[in-house]
């Protein structure tokens, strides 16, 4: 507690006493969300769960440096319990310190999310109770002096000390600074995943979405970022798949980074998956669906939906004979030239039109998809045609153009996901009824001959989605023979 800080202390109880009050009906509050202190009743509820009463920890110089240490309460609570059979109280944890000590996220087990900041060295310590704060200093000086080695003393180093008190498991937790001072943190508790998602209720009820599983193919900067707004959504099952590695030129693009590098696609985008809920079951596969489609077909034949994101035609038409052949809705995503635009194609199998209704020869031709990575199109040139002429054919366009591609693609996954549901975005089946829908993100390649955007809202322009009614092929070759299994009542696909 600093000198300052002392005198405030003192000044509010002169205060007080001069108002005629008595100290000991009030509490002098510290707030850390916005660092004042305030005064109030004893009764009083705390401005926010992190706000403590001053005069109760100033004596163990809280106010010398507030640290913030995140635990996962099912972590916590797992070590609890394994001590009431095992009488183990003591357990090794990891800890990351970030912002020069000041935010602290204690591990007990491999971090699920990725992590940064600097490793510390962190004991949990469970204790029949507390007992009074010279008990409690005793115990985390002596965890201190026996349980860590000179070099880990030189950093910093949390104590977890965790006891039942008022029926509920509660944690201290104590840093000690590198120059061998104490202070006490502030615990907070990263909660079990019914809570984490509850703000989200209302809209679209978490409950609604945690239930479904959902097939992402392809891992790129399209389908990385469905991937996270499908779990931001509430989504709680995912398999992904996609061969590919993350490298240096990927990275302006995709939502993973440059810690990364070098890893398959599929765990660095479950890794961040993890990140917005650990309580997440993510399925990954690093294959090429085309060479491994039995594979692929266990993979995705329990999924409630497909999101198509890849970068090839042939991985494109074998997704779409998975979904007719599971009657799993499938979402068909890309990128134009330069992603100057994109469109999607929404497939309900056997309701709608399926892709080879509407990839014909003729429409691939009018509307040239992006090509962003060699391997793409090395494969899209014959064998003769150099490497370095093919490198030239690959025009990557900004991320940007990518997000509201990826965006769309979220809604219609909603959608069907909570079509007929009860829910926040119902109005929204009336809206997207198309099957097939045009973006233009600017007048360029495809969309070169188009009406500047200026004021007008009835000639086509960039920035808006069109919905095009596409009917089904009948004689499609491959999903016109199927016609007679039509089967409009079965609810699912209203
Ligand atoms: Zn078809």
């Amino acid at each position: 507690m600093s000198q300052a800080e002392s005198q405030e202390v003192q000044n509010f109880f002169q205060q007080t006493v001069a108002a005629g009050e008595t100290p000991e009906d009030q509490n002098l509050v510290f707030d850390p969300t916005t660092g004042e202190l305030v005064v109030q009743g004893k009764n009083e509820k705390l401005p926010n769960p992190d706000a403590v009463v001053a005069d109760q920890i100033a004596e163990e110089g809280f106010f010398g440096k507030t640290s913030f240490v995140y635990m996962h309460e099912n972590q916590i609570s797992t070590i609890y319990q394994s001590w009431k059979v095992s009488k183990i109280d003591q357990v090794p944890a990891v800890a990351f310190g970030f912002d020069e000590g000041e935010v602290f996220h204690v591990y007990t087990s491999q971090p699920k999310a990725h992590f940064a900041g600097i490793s510390v060295t962190s004991v949990i310590q469970i204790l029949p109770q507390f007992g009074n704060n010279d008990e409690v200093l005793n115990v985390v000086n002596e965890i201190v002096n026996t349980r860590l080695y000179q070099h880990e003393k030189q950093s910093y180093n949390i104590i977890v000390l965790s006891a039942i008190e008022e029926d509920k498991l509660q944690c201290r937790v104590f840093i000690k600074q590198p120059d061998g001072s104490l202070n006490e943190g502030i615990v907070k508790f990263i909660p079990e995943h019914s809570e984490l998602y509850s703000r989200s209720q209302g809209l679209l009820e978490t409950s609604l979405l945690e239930d479904f599983k959902v097939g992402i193919v392809g891992l790129g900067s399209g389908g990385s970022s469905v991937a996270i707004e499908l779990a931001k959504a509430g989504v709680g099952n995912f398999v992904l798949i996609d061969f590919d590695r993350l490298e240096l030129g990927n990275v302006a693009r995709h939502t993973c980074g440059t810690g990364d590098l070098g890893r398959y696609k599929t765990k660095s985008v479950r890794d961040l998956l993890y990140g917005k809920n650990p309580y997440l079951q993510v399925e990954t596969a690093e294959i090429d669906i085309n060479t491994n489609l039995d594979q692929t077909k266990l993979l995705l034949k329990d999924c409630h939906l497909i999101i198509a994101a890849t970068d090839n035609n042939r991985s494109r038409f074998n997704l779409n004979s998975i979904a007719l052949e599971y009657k799993i809705p499938t979402i068909f995503g890309r990128a134009l030239t330069r992603a100057c635009g994109g469109d999607i194609l929404r497939v309900r199998p056997f309701a709608g039109p399926c892709l080879a209704c509407v990839f014909t020869k003729d429409f691939l031709e009018s509307r040239q998809e992006e090509v962003s990575q060699f391997r793409q199109a090395r494969e899209d040139n014959p064998a003769y045609v150099p490497d370095n002429e093919v490198k030239a054919t690959v025009q990557v366009g900004l991320s940007s153009d990518i997000l509201p591609i990826s965006n769309m693609i979220v809604k219609l996954a909603l959608v069907e996901l909570s079509r007929g549901k009860d829910s926040g975005i119902k109005s929204l089946e009336e809206d997207l009824i198309a099957d097939f829908y045009i973006w233009a993100n600017r007048r360029d390649n495809t969309y070169e001959s188009w009406p500047k955007m200026e004021y007008g809202s009835k000639t086509p322009s960039i920035l808006r989605w069109y919905g095009a009614r596409w009917e089904r092929n009948l004689s499609c070759a491959v999903c016109g023979e199927r016609q007679d299994t039509i089967n409009g009542d079965d609810g699912f696909f209203g």
